[in-house]
């Protein structure tokens, strides 16, 4: 598989750790085309887009009028979301839900800026815990299936119980924070893969002891068919409507709500900083920061310079890391010597086990060809 020679676009900083990565004659990557192909041409925040958020605005505030609630936000405390919840209550003049889950794993920082945002928002919050045993184990599982998704479980567990949450109790509108100004280029499905339900369950299949039994899960088809065609759910996504500056966001929500920055920069929670910072690029030589600075200079926030600089320097410090992976080592119910143990195995993907990635692809594929997926899949 890593026979190839190593390239690096000359546009952006990804590289060849993305096996399926492909450069033109300029050494440009296809992330990088597409952006200015596919993203670009459609993506303009100005007037008319603002026009476009707040008639949007109207028609959800139209369809939900007898309802208490127009709209659900998952809420993680993080950047995005909590500016979605500024701008859907004050700028779009929404009646949002604000939906947490905990899984376990957050930092008190995140939670009390969920509680900061819903207080001086006048936001109602749901909290949902998610079973510490069941999540866990299903955790446990997946390192056990040495595959790199190791945030799978995490995120599956939060969209599934928001869309739990929303269809029972009749909410048609799903607000999300996502956005082409931090996510045009979304990290290859060798590294993230999706949430899909029939893979997470061969995995627990084969590595969980304990049965899941309140653990939310939504499949793709109920996602993609059962959902917005039965169910009437749609998702509409703000944040690509108005200037979204990460940093001045930050600064802006610091300012006006109290909220506070985390320590380490895009990591949420103790377990997605030693994933992401730890385990992805040691085990398998995926470092997602790669994506995350690609996007910034795509849209001009830095220089390829500057991102090349950045990844010289290791994610965390080494400390961090020992201490992280003792605590989660702890937190998963195995020794230390067993957690090394059990990341040390051979390497695998998520076609090493039952999956639906033919069907996912298939249907990207049809929303591509009818212009509702503008984001490249591969
Ligand atoms: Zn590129």
């Amino acid at each position: 598989m890593s026979e190839r020679k190593f390239q690096r676009c000359t546009n952006c900083v990804m590289d060849t750790t993305d096996s399926a990565i492909s450069f033109d004659e300029k050494g440009v990557c296809d992330f990088c085309n597409d952006y200015y192909r596919n993203i670009l041409p459609n993506w303009r925040v100005d007037e008319e887009s603002k026009a476009e958020l707040l008639a949007a605005a109207d028609k959800i505030k139209k369809k939900s009028k007898n309802k208490k609630y127009d709209c659900i936000i998952g809420m993680s405390g993080g950047v995005d979301s909590s500016y979605l919840c500024y701008i859907a209550k004050e700028v779009m003049g929404l009646r949002p839900l604000l939906y947490a889950a905990d899984t376990g794993w957050n930092l008190p920082v995140a939670d009390e800026n969920i509680e900061k945002i819903a207080a001086k928002l006048h936001l109602d919050l749901v909290a949902e815990t998610i079973d510490k045993e069941e999540m866990a184990d299903l955790q446990l599982a997946f390192f056990k299936a040495q595959v790199p998704y190791q945030d799978l479980p995490q995120d599956h567990a939060i969209f599934a119980g928001l869309y739990r949450y929303a269809v029972k109790h009749k909410i048609k509108y799903v607000l999300t924070g996502a956005n082409n100004a931090t996510e045009c280029i979304r990290p290859p499905i060798e590294w993230v893969y999706q949430n899909d339900l029939k893979f997470i369950k061969d995995v627990h299949r084969r590595f969980g002891k304990v049965k899941l039994k309140t653990f939310p899960t939504c499949s793709m088809l109920r996602y993609r068919f059962f959902y917005p065609y039965f169910k009437g759910m749609k998702r509409f996504a703000p944040l690509n409507y108005v200037e979204y500056d990460k940093e001045k966001a930050k600064v802006f929500l610091q300012e006006k709500f109290g909220w506070q920055p985390y320590d380490n920069k895009h990591y949420e929670n103790i377990f997605t900083r030693f994933y992401e910072g730890c385990y992805l690029p040691r085990k398998f030589g995926y470092d997602k920061r790669k994506c995350y600075l690609s996007n910034l200079i795509l849209t001009g926030k830095i220089t390829r310079e500057e991102a090349l600089e950045e990844l010289k320097k290791p994610p965390y410090d080494e400390e961090t890391m020992k201490e992280d992976k003792a605590y989660i080592a702890r937190k998963l119910g195995v020794s230390e010597g067993e957690f090394d143990e059990i990341i040390a195995g051979e390497n695998k993907t998520f076609k090493d086990y039952k999956n639906s990635y033919g069907f996912i692809r298939f249907c990207t594929k049809v929303l591509r060809k009818f212009g509702l997926e503008k984001k490249m899949f591969r």
